[in-house]
């Protein structure tokens, strides 16, 4: 299994100086690729190809040897390789007619990470294992203080290092990852995906109450609206860009955290979990359910709002189909279409039965329900008999 640990990083301040630059030297080399894979294709129809990049970094680094030839070969590689794919993405986008959108240049703060290979000697995880701090050697920036605060397991494959804000990460993608399965537990539940809380269970628990993301959003598309206002080049615009970028890496940092918790919960207590099936979700909920109840509820704010606390299912929905796979538990998805509009004791279908946003009452059978749990025990219905149905085919 294929998994990814996240740590914060301590650098000093000559290291985090180095960092800067180093990230900054990388944003110049991808440009650079960028820029002679543009004029070579546009002024001769040549194609430039990965392999030509890459074969073209021993001159780049012996002629700068105070700046590109500062950094491992390897980070830089792995520049060239990003850059690649997305001109790999941008021409099948191309080939299947859609909206294609050539490969942009990277402007200041926009280039926010680079990544080493961890077999070469570029960067080395746990650099000084008999160090109390477990460290992280980057070559041309030293040993970097780490914050462990999980243990590693299976084999490092490649080092990435992350800047959000003013915080810098260390990303380790590791292969052959034991999984750990959970104890088991008969236990089937199906999760109905709201604004209010991240998830509600048919068993009536609504996991994670959204009010904190909600009072971050709205921070953030406050500090979007004072930059919006500020003057290109100006010390308050500069200040104001900065505010926006960290509001959204706390904003990227708590749906993290309550993504892995709820995930936590949910795989703990059960065996079986049904959850709608994102895609169609994606599509439908503009349709249904929130938006025909403006007003009251934090889940009705429009635009970046909105956005940002809708965002979280798909982070939530990953997380949980690793630490599903990982525990041995089952995930099944299905469609979510009339799953908020169906009396989940009697079968009766109409758009009436939903009172409010929050409110279920059944026209036909006079079942009275919070909406989210009525929806998430449809949702756990249709779920099992999908399941039946694929054990007897
Ligand atoms: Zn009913």
């Amino acid at each position: 299994m294929r998994r990814s640990f996240k740590f914060l990083l301590r650098p000093t301040a000559k290291q985090s100086a180095a960092l800067t630059q180093c990230l900054e030297d990388h944003r110049q080399l991808y440009n650079a690729a960028l820029e002679h894979r543009r004029t070579s294709y546009g002024k001769a129809g040549v194609t430039i190809r990965y392999g030509d990049q890459s074969a073209e970094l021993k001159e780049i680094r012996k002629e700068d040897p105070d700046g590109q030839g500062r950094w491992s070969a390897g980070s830089q590689q792995q520049t060239l390789r990003r850059l690649d794919k997305a001109f790999a993405a941008f021409f099948r986008r191309a080939k299947a007619r859609q909206k294609a959108g050539y490969p942009r240049f990277k402007g200041r703060g926009w280039f926010d990470t680079v990544q080493w290979p961890a077999v070469k000697n570029g960067a080395r995880w746990d650099s000084r294992p008999h160090d109390p701090v477990t460290r992280l050697y980057l070559l041309g920036i030293g040993h970097v203080r780490v914050h462990q605060h999980r243990r590693v397991s299976g084999t490092v494959k490649t080092i990435s290092v992350k800047r959000e804000g003013a915080r810098w990460f260390v990303v380790l993608s590791c292969d052959d990852v034991p999984a750990e399965p959970l104890p088991a537990t008969g236990a089937v539940a199906g999760i109905d995906m709201g604004v209010a809380s991240l998830a509600t269970t048919s068993d009536g628990e609504h996991i994670d109450n959204r009010r904190r993301l909600a009072a971050s959003a709205d921070r953030l598309a406050a500090a979007q609206r004072d930059l919006a206002r500020r003057k290109r080049g100006s010390k308050r615009r500069r200040e104001a860009v900065a505010r926006v970028a960290a509001l959204h890496a706390k904003v990227r940092r708590q749906r993290l955290d309550s993504a892995h918790k709820a995930a936590l919960a949910l795989v703990r207590a059960y065996g079986v979990i049904v959850h709608e099936d994102l895609r169609i979700t994606n599509m439908t909920r503009a349709a249904s359910g929130t938006i025909e109840f403006p007003g009251r509820n934090v889940a009705q704010k429009a635009g970046l709002n909105r956005s940002i606390l809708d965002a979280g299912w798909g982070v939530f929905l990953t997380i949980l189909s690793h630490k599903a796979e990982s525990a041995g538990r089952e995930l099944v998805a299905v469609d979510p279409r009339n799953t908020s509009r169906t009396c989940s004791r009697c079968g009766h279908c109409a758009k009436e039965n939903r009172v409010t946003q929050a409110a279920f009452r059944c026209a036909a059978c006079g079942h009275a329900a919070h909406a989210d749990v009525n929806a998430a025990k449809n949702i756990l219905r249709a779920g099992l008999a999908l399941r039946d149905a694929a054990q007897a085919a």
